[in-house]
């Protein structure tokens, strides 16, 4: 099922008189795909779970609408929104066996929902098998991984049959390997039962593994919606640029004359049509082409070897970090310099105005 965003809107008011209003979710306008994962995607504060709490009827919107399909839910109660919600402390009762957990949200239904003994039991192993953990049925919580716990707290969402199914860092409490598992499954179980899922995590490599979409957020403002690929080949400003990529993207300072960019004196690259301007200069890791004649030139400082590819680095006195670090592939060798001399490949390079850290486009040729 679609769901739409309309100018979501959510305003805490300040506590106290000197403390001011916190606009967490500020006018999201969004159409989510039936049957996609989009990842939510931010620095810690920047309105990810508000936003969610906001989609399953938990906190209520200060403006703006919230439609499933052609219904209209922003004045519904989480009980009839049919939404499941996976929240990062799995939240189980302890003293509930994993059947127990699974069956409870359906105990609770009434009326015309409501269902047979048998129809629970049913449901509740089938939302078990799908997650992998029908065979820890009668276990306490206590007696089972943090993975597994996960997993309880993923089947209990899906036991309900949600419309939607909501998830607010589920893996963090994990350690990194389950965590790759837990997410792989969460991609497996979300495509088996195309359910529409929104995944909010701060973990941009997380995001971009799982999600058809990525939303990115900074204080509450969408910055770029996009598929993971695009958003990283093509961030709409600086902010987004530094948020995707491990090792994190270079920033430098340059100047663009003559529609060529210059950093410190060297022209480094040509930049047709834009206009001459101070820019922030942007560069992936990958987009250094070692070149004992090429016109950017670091001293270097480090070669850190990582199997199929290394790691130089260096320092700049543009830069805008402590250091410059390239990924090269293992094959070239660096010469042992006080400094390493660099090409830029165009299409790894971005320009942002310095005014407003938005991105300054050039055609790449
Ligand atoms: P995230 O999940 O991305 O870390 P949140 O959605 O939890 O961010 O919070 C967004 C902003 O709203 C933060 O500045 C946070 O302090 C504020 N906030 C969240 N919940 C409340 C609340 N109940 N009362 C006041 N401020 C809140
Ligand atoms: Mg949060």
């Amino acid at each position: 099922m679609e769901i739409v965003l309309q100018n979501l809107t959510k305003i805490f008011p300040g506590r106290g008189k000197s403390s001011e209003e916190v606009i967490a979710v500020n006018d999201f306008s969004f159409t989510l795909p039936d049957g996609k994962l989009v990842g939510l995607l931010g620095p810690s504060g920047c309105g990810k779970s508000t936003t969610l709490y906001m989609i399953s009827g938990l906190q209520k919107p200060s403006a703006g609408k919230i439609l499933f399909g052609e219904d209209d839910v922003t004045d519904l109660s989480p009980e009839n929104r049919g939404v499941g919600l996976v929240f990062q402390n799995y939240a189980l009762y302890p003293h509930m066996t994993v059947k127990q957990n699974i069956l409870f949200p359906l105990q609770n239904l009434r009326g015309a929902d409501k269902l047979s003994k048998k129809e629970m039991m049913e449901r509740a192993y089938e939302a078990a098998k799908l997650v992998q953990i029908d065979e820890l049925m009668e276990r306490k919580p206590s007696e089972l991984s943090g993975g597994q716990q996960q997993r309880v707290a993923i089947a209990r969402a899906l036991v309900k049959m949600p419309r939607v199914l909501l998830l607010d860092e589920p893996l963090s409490n994990l350690d990194a390997r389950l965590r790759l598992q837990t997410r792989e499954e969460i991609r497996r179980i979300q495509k088996e039962t195309g359910i529409t899922t929104i995944f909010v995590t701060h973990d941009q490599e997380e995001a971009m593994s799982i999600s058809d979409l990525i939303v990115v957020m900074k204080l509450g403002v969408v910055q770029q919606i996009d598929e993971p690929q695009a958003v990283y080949d093509d961030p709409t400003n600086l902010f987004v640029a530094k948020f995707l990529g491990t090792p994190p993207i270079n920033v430098l300072e340059g100047k663009v004359e003559g529609e060529k960019l210059y950093i410190g004196e060297s022209a480094v690259m040509d930049v047709p049509g834009v206009a001459d301007q101070e820019v922030i200069v942007g560069i992936r890791p990958e987009g250094f082409v070692l070149d004992a004649n090429g016109p950017l030139t670091c001293k270097l400082s480090n070669v850190e070897v990582m199997g199929r590819d290394i790691s130089v680095v260096s320092t700049h006195e543009k830069s805008l970090n402590p250091t410059v670090r390239s990924i090269i592939n293992a094959d070239n060798k660096v010469p042992a310099t006080e400094t390493v001399s660099y090409s830029l490949k165009p299409h790894k390079v971005f320009l942002f105005s310095k005014e407003d850290e938005s991105r300054i486009r050039f055609e790449v040729k």
